[in-house]
């Protein structure tokens, strides 16, 4: 035994001696990790301006400097590759809050949405529930370039053991009895919630996504374990029962769906009417309520990210009818399929909030006024003909419907993402130090989210993918929203 150990510790030498030997050589003939963007106009999720004529060094998969070209010491970056950015618009790589790509688990469809978002802009994307099996394979194949796609964030579930007829949690965990796996749990305010989140930890999530069904007592457990262990967690911004302030009060990073926050307007009457069973499914409430500025408020306080997903929101006031057949038939579908153990239903028991689109709009901005840090998720997908990622309308939503200065539009794709998964210090600024995620623009994009289409390069962990190289796949999935 102490042989082989011995025998391995001297191979491990000779390999380190070797990389110290390929670091000795002369610079000439040494391979450069660096990379030099020159003539870039940065914008940098930092300040509020326009900086021109920069270089950005990138070394491996960090950037090195940040600087102007003027300031540029070419002969400090020896045998470095030199890209003439002809005086593009460099972003930090665009964030995506809000997606789904395993649902039902489609490689192929995953790959085919994963593969635009890349050469979108996108370096980094949030998968808000689905089959976890899938997602850590695609994860990883992103991670170690099998396939070319955004870094892959994704969720472990919970939410209330009611919530699991749902037939998306059949087709999420098929083989298995929905709320009884790992990456969906059902869990409620008597869980133990040690156990139930060091096994959501065990799926390699990067966070916990609570999504229904929860009171105030599981959601204030879930957030305070979580914190405890060090793992986010990312929720819609109403579990009903657990309404928005008690979501916030949980200390989550991230609260998804704009029209959520409404919830926080019921009346006591109205709570109390739910609660016996006697008020059912979408009910008026006072959308200008103070008690939404409340959760605005408390939402500051812990710099929880509101992901308000206006493009889903805008899909969904003008498709209702059509959204509630494609549940319908989704669950017709699942429950004839013999290995779905779960039984699938679109019932809906609780009350919503009335909340249509331009409501939806109304209360971003105020969020936005309010100082809250708003991201940019879609909770959806273009096309299967689309050039371009959903996130490029939410971006246009937030800039002319909402009316966000595009810097700030920027800074929500960007920094605001980062702070919603935990990673501010790693992604969503360019600055030295920080992963190199970059994309680059022809046109300026704080003249119009239209200039977004003009993407000419995007850079994911200093690895530089062209956009004269994109290659529109095929979905392998009809279109269904367009
Ligand atoms: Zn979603």
């Amino acid at each position: 035994m102490k042989k082989t150990l011995l025998t391995f510790s001297i191979s491990l030498l000779i390999a380190q001696l070797a990389s110290a030997t390929e670091a000795t050589m002369p610079a000439d003939k040494a391979k450069s990790d660096t990379t030099i963007y020159q003539n870039v106009n940065v914008i940098d999720s930092i300040s509020d301006d326009l900086q021109k004529n920069m270089a950005i060094v990138v070394n491996g998969e960090t950037i090195r400097a940040l600087l102007p070209m003027s300031q540029l010491k070419q002969d400090s970056y020896p045998n470095a590759t030199i890209v003439d950015a002809q005086s593009w618009y460099a972003t930090p790589g665009l964030i995506e809050t809000h997606t789904h790509v395993a649902t039902q688990p489609n490689r192929q469809y995953a790959e085919f949405i994963l593969n635009r978002q890349l050469y979108g802009g996108i370096t980094t994307a949030r998968d808000l529930a689905g089959d976890s099996r899938a997602l850590a394979d695609l994860s990883r194949a992103a991670l170690v370039k099998e396939i070319p796609a955004p870094d892959l964030k994704y969720v472990a579930l919970m939410a209330g053991p009611e919530f699991f007829s749902d037939p998306r949690t059949v087709s999420s965990g098929l083989g298995e009895v929905p709320g009884k796996i790992s990456w969906m749990q059902a869990v409620d305010e008597n869980t133990d919630m040690k156990t139930a989140v060091a096994l959501s930890r065990g799926t390699w999530a990067s966070a916990i996504k609570t999504y229904a069904k929860l009171n105030d007592k599981a959601m204030k457990r879930i957030g305070d374990e979580a914190r405890k262990q060090g793992i986010p967690v990312w929720s819609h911004a109403h579990v009903g029962p657990a309404r928005p302030m008690a979501v916030a009060k949980a200390r989550v990073h991230s609260m998804s769906h704009a029209c959520d926050m409404a919830a926080a307007a019921f009346t006591e009457e109205q709570l109390a009417k739910a609660e016996s069973g006697e008020l059912n499914g979408r009910v008026p409430v006072d959308l200008k309520s103070a008690k939404i500025d409340a959760v605005f408020e408390e939402m500051k306080t812990h710099n929880t990210v509101f992901d308000p997903t206006l493009r889903v929101e805008e899909w969904v006031a003008n498709n209702a009818e059509k959204l509630k057949a494609q549940r319908e038939k989704m669950a017709r579908e699942m429950n004839k399929n013999p290995n779905a153990k779960g039984k699938a239903s679109t019932k809906k028991k609780g009350i919503r909030a009335q909340c249509g689109f331009e409501d939806a709009v109304d209360l971003v901005r105020r969020a936005y006024k309010a100082g809250v840090k708003i991201s940019t998720g879609t909770d959806g997908s273009t096309g299967n003909k689309d050039r371009y990622p959903a996130l490029y309308d939410e971006l246009r939503l937030l800039n002319e419907k909402v009316g966000i200065p595009m810097m700030d539009v920027i800074k929500a794709a960007t920094i605001n993402g980062a702070f919603s998964i935990g990673l501010e210090n790693k992604i969503g600024t360019l600055e030295a130090g920080k992963q190199a995620n970059i994309s680059f623009f022809e046109q300026n994009p704080l003249d119009g989210s239209e200039h977004l289409r003009s993407v000419v390069l995007t850079v994911k962990r200093g690895s530089p993918y062209y956009r004269k190289d994109f290659v529109l796949g095929e979905s392998g999935i009809p279109d269904e929203d367009g």
